[in-house]
């Protein structure tokens, strides 16, 4: 089996749509549209964010997320291609939670599609996640540009999902795409 190295959030699943829902549930209202800072979209504090996106991220709606875009017609393909998904995602360190979430990727992929799942503390940052494929030249599939970018400067082969809020980001080293069929393409073409 191939491996093929991704982002869960905003990449496999929808984490942004569910979070929404789940916050206008609890009386917040999105002040500011099209950013990646959850505390300017929900004019929250800081540390105040921090605190709603760690209950989010524990709560049993982790294991219901819905398929990012396209991602449920695609990624099962990958499968028969000879390709698994190792999955590193900064959700939460929480071990019940990490159930949820593996429950909630094979629930929509099946977990064929998968061979590993790392679960780092929410938001962390992936350095040391991705310390052990560093210079393989694996692909790295993220919506955080600073993840692509990291993961480029590790050696690996970055794709970033486009979302409207990083459009004016640019490096040659990191390749943008908008939906998992453009994805597939990429990694197939260049077998
Ligand atoms: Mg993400």
């Amino acid at each position: 089996m191939k491996k093929i190295l991704t982002d869960c959030d905003g990449v496999l699943l929808d984490w942004e749509n569910a979070f929404h829902d789940w916050m206008v549930q609890r009386g917040y209202n999105k002040v500011v549209q099209g950013t990646y800072d959850l505390s300017v979209a929900y004019d929250l504090h800081h540390e105040h964010k921090h605190d709603v996106v760690t209950e989010f991220n524990n709560s049993s709606r982790m294991g219901w997320l819905h398929p990012f875009r396209d991602a449920a017609e695609i990624v099962p393909l990958f499968a028969e291609r000879g390709y698994q998904f190792e999955v590193i995602t900064s959700m939460s360190l929480d071990p019940y939670s990490g159930k949820l979430r593996q429950y909630n990727l094979d629930d929509v992929f099946g977990s064929d599609a998968f061979c590993g799942l790392t679960c780092l503390d929410t938001g962390a940052d992936k350095h040391a996640a991705l310390e052990p494929y560093r210079d393989t030249g694996l692909y790295w599939i993220e919506d955080k540009w600073q993840n692509a970018v990291l993961g480029a400067d590790m050696g690996l082969k970055s794709i970033i999902i486009d979302h409207p809020h990083k459009r004016e980001m640019y490096d040659s080293r990191i390749t943008r795409v908008e939906n998992w069929k453009q994805i597939y393409n990429i990694i197939a073409e260049n077998e």
